[in-house]
């Protein structure tokens, strides 16, 4: 079966998990639990895998690394270690904080200078952040990040965004803001769950060095999952096999209540079993003999021919919202 060594096109970003540790504690949190079960076996990310990952990702056309958590920030050396290598590597550095660290407008200013560059930021605002995080944090990070140049957005939760109506209406007006569906919380609808997984834009290194397709729930399955690529240091020879990317590239157009409906023949309704895309997929691979199914199922000409017509849609429609962009813009 052929390797490849580059990912689809669709693919420009890698997350990595810097550090499992989060100061926040957070009642709601849906990572403490999945955090808690990979600090057993997680050493953090040391200098020399930083440099393993970029050169990985930067072998595989990568253009930015999203450093993950826990909470990024918690890691200000390693933050430094990591903007130095991806600069070096004509790469961006993006993250995601929950703002805990930004007690003040000064420490946000000076964490973010000592920390740089950064391509962009994301900070997270919703009704169950701010139950333990105060939202003058968030303010004096989107602050900050403004008056260095950093693009920065609001990420919030579809639904859960009553919080973000207290910030000055110039920063609402102003930082863009990117709602996701509520997930982890409730027992979804099934036609809720059936949508592609946009998260399988993004590889996630996990572990300091093993590289998932995605940062959901299937890395617990370790290199028994099937979206484990391989190690950093191995990877630029070796490359990711076929069926991995042809897997990434179905959840990527499809979702995995598509697998979910051709490995069991079932067309299930109404309310799921499950509060997140991420617990269905697991229970997809769990399924006796789903690796086996899943690649049977992927090689078959009529499953290839969807994905590509698929992927031509997706490809017509990013070249549209750049496009859109840029006569927006000019
Ligand atoms: S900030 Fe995020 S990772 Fe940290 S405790 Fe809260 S929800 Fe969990
Ligand atoms: S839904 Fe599946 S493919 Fe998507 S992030 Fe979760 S585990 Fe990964």
């Amino acid at each position: 079966m052929p390797a490849h060594k580059v990912f689809p096109w669709f693919i420009h970003s890698l997350a990595a998990n810097l550090s499992t540790a989060c100061p926040a504690g957070c009642t709601h949190c849906l990572w403490k639990a999945r955090q808690e079960r990979i600090a057993l076996h997680h050493a953090v990310m040391t200098q020399s895998q930083m440099q393993r990952l970029v050169a990985f990702g930067k072998s595989f056309g990568i253009k930015e690394v999203v450093a993950s958590g826990g909470e990024p920030f918690s890691r200000p050396e390693a933050l430094k270690t990591l903007s130095a290598l991806c600069s070096r590597n004509l790469m961006g550095l993006h993250a995601i904080t929950s703002a805990i660290w930004a007690d003040t407008p000064q420490t946000a200013r000076t964490m973010l200078e000592k920390t740089g560059p950064w391509s962009r930021l994301a900070v997270s605002i919703d009704n169950f952040h701010q139950e333990s995080i105060p939202l003058k944090n968030c303010l004096h990070v989107l602050d900050a990040s403004r008056l260095l140049g950093i693009p920065v957005t609001i990420a919030s939760v579809e639904g859960a965004d009553d919080v973000v109506r207290e910030l000055p209406d110039k920063t609402r007006n102003e930082v863009p803001i990117v709602s996701q569906p509520l997930m982890g919380m409730r027992l979804m609808q099934w036609n809720e769950l059936d949508a592609p997984c946009i998260n399988m834009s993004v590889p996630y290194c996990e572990e300091g060095d093993a590289i998932y397709g995605c940062c959901g729930d299937l890395c617990e399955m370790r290199n028994e999952s099937p979206l484990f690529f391989g190690k950093t240091d191995e990877l630029p020879q070796k490359g990711i096999a076929e069926d991995r990317i042809t897997l990434v590239k179905y959840l990527r157009l499809f979702g995995p209540v598509s697998l979910y409906r051709e490995l069991t023949g079932e067309i299930p309704d109404g309310t799921s079993p499950f509060t997140s895309q991420c617990e269905l997929c697991t229970s997809i691979f769990t399924l006796p003999q789903a690796s086996e199914e899943t690649t049977r199922f992927l090689n078959r000409e009529q499953t290839r021919v969807r994905i590509a017509l698929a992927e031509a849609v997706l490809f017509s429609n990013t070249r549209q919202e750049v496009n859109t962009v840029n006569i927006k813009r000019s």
